[in-house]
């Protein structure tokens, strides 16, 4: 019923008639031929994120996570004004990102670094630290559930104020709250549901949400 309603509704609130639609149906057949899971952001999702995105008027985006790119190519085709730097582990998928942002025409204003996270994060956070990038208004954290906590720190010294943060999947199908499942996903979501909740620089929130995509939820983090 979920993805029956999300079958509905989708695709009033965005028609096929859109700039876009080709390019993220490109992106998310490309990646399927490709052998990529099929595990991005849902449509309505994604374009939740780039609506944030809008009403911030986010100019600079992180996501740890590209896959095949995506999100990164929601948030910056319905967003003109936003360039995003996008981070992600694995070649093959760096590859077909490239090309997804490309077919999309985006290669321009969407950057995907490879390598790790933990690696690429701290690197970037000297860079801007040094002035040689700007500042993050909207981040995605996508990527291994393990890092969410340091994710969302090294994100968080990036960012200005008033900047929106997002973990994904912290619920997954009520897991979150299953304490004798110590699967190292859900201790990094709860590391990062519990300690954000705790540090006096940022407002947070969980939104459970069902769909295409199941019964899932993410972390809200808002920058003081
Ligand atoms: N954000 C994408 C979207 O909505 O289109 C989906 C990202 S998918 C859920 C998670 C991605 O994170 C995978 O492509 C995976 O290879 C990548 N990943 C996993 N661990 C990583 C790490 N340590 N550093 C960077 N990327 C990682």
């Amino acid at each position: 019923l979920w993805a029956a309603v999300d079958a509905y509704a989708f695709p009033h609130s965005h028609p096929t008639s859109r700039p876009n639609h080709k390019a993220l149906e490109h992106a998310l057949q490309a990646s399927k031929a490709a052998g990529l899971p099929d595990i991005s952001a849902s449509p309505s999702q994604a374009k939740f994120m780039a609506l944030q995105c809008r009403l911030l008027k986010v100019t600079h985006a992180l996501e740890v996570g590209t896959l095949g790119g995506y999100t990164a190519i929601w948030l910056a085709s319905e967003n003109p004004q936003l360039k995003i730097v996008t981070v992600e582990y694995d070649h093959n998928h760096v590859v077909i990102a490239r090309k997804n942002i490309e077919f999309a025409g985006l290669s321009d204003r969407v950057e995907v670094i490879e390598g790790a996270g933990a690696d690429v994060l701290p690197k970037l956070k000297e860079e801007v630290l040094a002035g040689k990038r700007e500042r993050f208004g909207f981040t995605f954290i996508d990527a291994d559930k393990q890092n969410n906590w340091n994710y969302l720190t090294w994100a968080a010294d990036m960012s200005n104020p008033g900047s929106l943060l997002c973990v994904d999947n912290v619920v997954r199908g009520g897991k979150i709250i299953d304490f004798n499942n110590t699967d190292p996903r859900l201790l990094g979501s709860r590391a990062a549901i519990e300690k954000a909740g705790k540090d006096e620089r940022f407002d947070s929130v969980v939104i459970q949400t069902v769909g295409e995509k199941s019964y899932d939820g993410a972390l809200w983090v808002v920058l003081k």
